[in-house]
């Protein structure tokens, strides 16, 4: 994984920081010596991140690719059991319904949303839809450069292009091999009723897997029409950054398909390229931002040297954790000790070893609310910012001692969804 971070300005520490930090030490040193957890004292167990040679969630026997048609959204087309929902979902998410009008559902905030997703709804609003090569930005009939360069070896074409990629807009970048197995096996054209296998026009080599930071402070106020804003925000930059990275390629004499949502599963593709960890809710936890990304990928002909999955205590911590199934107005999050091959319906990709979320009840949320929601984002202990504070709550997530992670997050307030109060505050920034 590009280990490189972004530059930022440090941050001053308000007197309300390091009280909170200095609390944060003595709770976390009292209750690990009451408890003599192993690891906070035990250096050599910090940052115990590791590494993996294979893929490392277990896939069963009679493991299938997924159909993008059995994706809840698309359900909405074509199954009778969503139909009603997604009528209303999409009524209520273009803005066609005035908004309820409480703070976080303000015409202002209704505005803000559709100004986020607007790049996205010009230039590639069915890659949501998992219609690939669609837009402006995300056509994939470009030709190349004639001129081909050629790079020493796999591993200085992947540094170049994690630096390219980070350079156009990137937050994090990772490099998986191609792996047939997260291609979709058909997509879905809803106008015409019809699946349709998943072809790229050339042979694919590897899969620059691109996560896009969505904004803390919109993301805060899940489930408004604010944390909509935020992952619309990145799927604007989705079409963006993955249009100038398939650019970068294409110039250097190279094939590339940029995809947003469509063709293929991002959430594998981003634990094979060592973004981060599979969780409790079905999203991928970074290192650097835990769930708050949202993830693009490239697929390129130019063979690049790839990055190794990793796992850095997410799957132990979400047993124990399960904030965003407390937090889930849905109830749609799976409360199960361990993650298992069970599944709710269609939507859940089968033959997977993990906890499934119930998309069904998740989309059935998101009509009522009338934006999407995030509040499993937004509630995880895992998403952090770039501030001192945080970053100490980052390394102690990476200790055997991150069971306590919940305790001190409920104990200092973070990741309280609904709170009406911070969709006021996000104006006065
Ligand atoms: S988006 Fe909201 S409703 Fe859906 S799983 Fe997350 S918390 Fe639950
Ligand atoms: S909130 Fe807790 S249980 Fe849910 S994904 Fe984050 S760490 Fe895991």
């Amino acid at each position: 994984m590009d280990s490189e971070k972004n530059i930022k300005q440090k941050p001053g520490i308000s007197r309300r920081s390091f009280l909170k930090t200095a609390g944060a030490i003595g709770a976390v040193g009292a209750l690990a010596s009451m408890a003599n957890i192993p690891g906070v004292t035990d250096q050599k167990e910090v940052y115990a991140v590791t590494t993996h040679d294979t893929f490392p969630v277990e896939l069963s026997e009679d493991f299938k690719r997924f159909d993008f048609k059995n994706v809840v959204f698309m359900r909405g087309f074509w199954d009778p059991k969503i139909q009603p929902i997604a009528q209303v979902q999409q009524a209520k998410f273009s803005n066609q319904m005035p908004p309820a009008g409480n703070p976080g559902y303000t015409e202002i905030d209704a505005a803000l949303n559709q100004a986020a997703w607007a790049i996205h709804d010009s230039a590639s609003p069915k890659s949501a839809y998992g219609i690939p090569a669609a837009g402006p930005l995300m056509a994939w009939d470009v030709p190349s450069n004639s001129r081909k360069y050629t790079f020493s070896d796999p591993e200085e074409a992947s540094r170049i292009v994690k630096r390219a990629a980070r350079f156009l807009g990137a937050s994090l970048v990772g490099i998986c091999d191609y792996d047939e197995r997260w291609v979709y096996s058909h997509w879905y054209n809803p106008f015409e009723a019809q699946s349709i296998p998943v072809q790229f026009p050339f042979e694919p080599k590897s899969v620059i897997v691109i996560a896009l930071e969505m904004n803390y402070e919109g993301i805060k106020t899940a489930p408004s029409l604010l944390e909509s804003a935020a992952a619309g925000n990145e799927y604007s930059n989705m079409s963006g950054v993955s249009h100038k990275v398939a650019t970068f390629l294409r110039q250097l004499g190279y094939k590339a398909a940029n995809c947003g949502n469509d063709t293929a599963l991002s959430v594998p593709l981003a634990i094979a390229a060592g973004l981060g960890e599979m969780s409790r809710m079905g999203m991928v936890i970074t290192r650097e931002y835990g769930p708050r990304v949202r993830l693009c990928k490239v697929f390129t002909d130019l063979e690049l040297k790839a990055d190794k999955p990793i796992s850095f205590g997410v799957k132990e911590f979400c047993k124990s954790c399960l904030k965003c199934a407390d937090s889930c107005p849905g109830e749609a999050i799976s409360r199960d000790k361990e993650p298992s091959f069970d599944t709710y319906n269609i939507s859940n990709h089968a033959g997977v070893k993990k906890w499934c979320v119930d998309a069904e009840k998740c989309y059935q949320f998101w009509a009522d609310n009338g934006g999407d929601c995030g509040s499993c984002i937004a509630s995880c202990p895992y998403n952090k910012i770039d501030e001192w504070h945080h970053k100490l709550s980052r390394a102690f997530a990476e200790t055997p001692a991150r069971s306590l992670l919940r305790y001190l997050d409920d104990a200092f307030g973070y990741g309280k969804v609904g709170n009406e109060q911070l969709a006021i505050d996000f104006w006065k920034k």
